[in-house]
């Protein structure tokens, strides 16, 4: 009798933010090994970021092979404009020399494997849909509310990309029309109110009306949140802003889109509790009552995990 020595598929999934390029070995069923963090080094360039990316690959097969599973292709996510099907980085805002750059193409190249490029909130929508919070669910929308706010739409199982794969700027939905100006050339986007940048400026707006500018030095969306906690009254006031402006934007989501679920990430979500009920209130008033209803509205459960989970389970599907 021949004895069968099996080897597990396995694939190399890289998070690669403009602040930490972080890699990790996920099998099928989501299990994640080997995690690796490094500083990207942007002003680096982008040919040294990529011999280093190569680098930690290579270094990855070798931890796989020690594990008896074995690498079939690499997955990454990126910020920015991402032309999935090509795997060309057509710009990206934390990468300034990025343009154009046939990131798929460099990296088949170096490691000799296929490699597949999305982009980092697409492929946190996609892990919470693989195996987070929307496990099991076909539709849900993903707002990751951090500095910024991001977004990735799954349809029917599939990333929505839209016709340029731009599709899922959540963050730059006009909340106020004659609001805060932002980064994007718009006034009034949901990110300058529901991120971390959002809710400070809120405070300090609030507090400058009120005549008490004094006292917002060393003001950060955790001193915020603690301050809410404590029940400071201004505090309270800014998050349920927020959760107000969140709500509005996810009302709009709901009547487009009528997902399942709306998986809310990123560092904002740990205050969760002071700005969830204001958003659903929102919510309730603004939307269809039966979408709304049915909609979960629900945190993400794998956090930080997200990005590398959404990039193995593009790597998988797109292996088959
Ligand atoms: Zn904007």
């Amino acid at each position: 009798m021949v004895r069968r020595c099996s080897v597990d598929p396995a694939v190399v999934s890289v998070d690669l933010g403009g602040t930490n390029l972080r890699t990790a070995i996920l099998t099928k069923n989501g299990d994640i090994f080997d995690r690796s963090k490094q500083a990207t080094n942007v002003s680096e360039g982008h040919r040294k970021i990529i011999r280093r990316l190569i680098d930690d690959i290579e270094r990855q097969r070798k931890n796989a092979e020690a594990r008896v599973l074995k690498i079939a292709a690499v997955g990454v996510g990126a910020p920015g404009v991402i032309h999935a099907d090509s795997g060309v980085v057509v710009k990206s805002p934390n990468f300034p020399d990025w343009n154009e750059l046939p990131l798929k193409q460099e990296l088949e190249n170096g490691v000799g494997l296929p490699a597949f490029i999305e982009n980092d909130a697409n492929a946190a929508a996609f892990g919470e849909y693989w195996r987070g919070a929307g496990k099991g669910v076909r539709s849900l929308i993903f707002i990751t509310l951090g500095t910024g706010v991001g977004g990735g739409i799954v349809l029917d199982g599939k990333i929505w990309h839209g016709a340029d794969g731009m599709a899922g700027e959540i963050g730059h939905m006009t909340i106020l029309p004659d609001g805060r100006a932002c980064g994007c050339g718009n006034r009034g986007c949901l990110e300058m109110y529901a991120s971390s940048r959002g809710i400070v400026m809120s405070y300090l707006e609030a507090h400058a009306s009120a005549g008490t500018s004094g006292s917002s030095v060393g003001v950060t969306s955790e001193s915020i949140y603690n301050a809410a906690r404590k029940g400071e009254r201004s505090a309270v006031a800014v998050m349920e802003q927020m959760g107000r402006s969140l709500g509005i934007g996810i009302a709009n989501l709901i009547n487009i889109f009528n997902p399942e679920m709306v998986v809310i990430g990123g560092g904002v979500r740990d205050a969760w509790p002071l700005f969830i009920e204001a958003a659903r209130s929102e919510i309730r008033q603004r939307a269809f009552a039966f979408p709304a209803e049915r909609t979960k509205l629900v945190p993400s459960d794998l956090g930080d995990d997200a990005g590398l989970a959404g990039t193995a389970a593009v790597a998988f599907e797109q292996l088959h």
